[in-house]
């Protein structure tokens, strides 16, 4: 019990101290982020951790809203537009990632090789990456050869033992993020960054009552 104690002391005040040294700002500035809208952009909402489908079976976010910089939802949008003309639907998993989430999903796993070390924080905690797969016309999501969050050798993006399908499927999804201005991450064939500006590691938490 005591031993419990301690461990939970420790990481209020590690967390504490990160927060000091890292000085993230939870105030929102609307002007600086967009909120993108799947009714009307028909993207298919499938926040990951809004509910308790991810890897840690665990709920960390408080309800399904997907916050991005401007800049970087407006490529989203450009991404939409190209994905529709090839005749496939976006399905979004994760998008803006409170900094203080990311800890808490550090601490859940606590094992860097699935979750990064908060730190100065991640793409996600600066509004600047998304993570999302694709799905045909008939509302069926198209063979990645492995699932979001899936761990293992087979999310690199050029794992060996892909079938011609989930390779091909993959390609398309990268040529629609590139095409749109991201830039893809081999690790996590799922995982694309915008990085054409620099953007401010953020603490804010949206409101799930607005
Ligand atoms: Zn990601």
């Amino acid at each position: 019990m005591r031993l419990i104690y301690y461990f939970a002391f420790f990481n209020l005040f590690f967390f504490d101290t990160l927060c000091a040294q890292t000085a993230v700002n939870a105030d929102y500035v609307p002007a600086e982020w967009a909120e993108v809208n799947f009714d009307s952009l028909a993207i298919v909402n499938r926040m990951a951790y809004a509910d308790t489908t991810n890897f840690m079976h665990e709920k960390i976010y408080p309800c399904a809203r997907c916050f991005l910089r401007p800049e970087v939802a407006e490529a989203l949008l450009e991404a939409n537009q190209i994905a529709k003309y090839k005749g496939v639907t976006l399905v979004v998993y994760d998008c803006y990632r409170p900094y203080s989430y990311q800890y808490k999903m550090y601490q859940i796993v606590n094992n860097p090789t699935y979750v990064a070390k908060p730190g100065k924080g991640s793409n996600h905690n600066r509004g600047a990456a998304i993570d999302l797969s694709l799905m045909d016309q008939n509302g069926q999501l198209l063979d990645m050869g492995g699932a979001f969050d899936d761990f293992s050798a087979i999310s690199n993006y050029n794992a060996e033992g892909l079938s011609k399908e989930a390779r091909r499927n993959r390609r398309l999804l990268r040529r629609i993020m590139t095409r749109a201005g991201f830039k893809p991450y081999d690790g996590e064939w799922w995982h694309f960054d915008y990085r054409q500006k620099r953007f401010e590691t953020s603490d804010f938490k949206w409101d799930c009552n607005l």
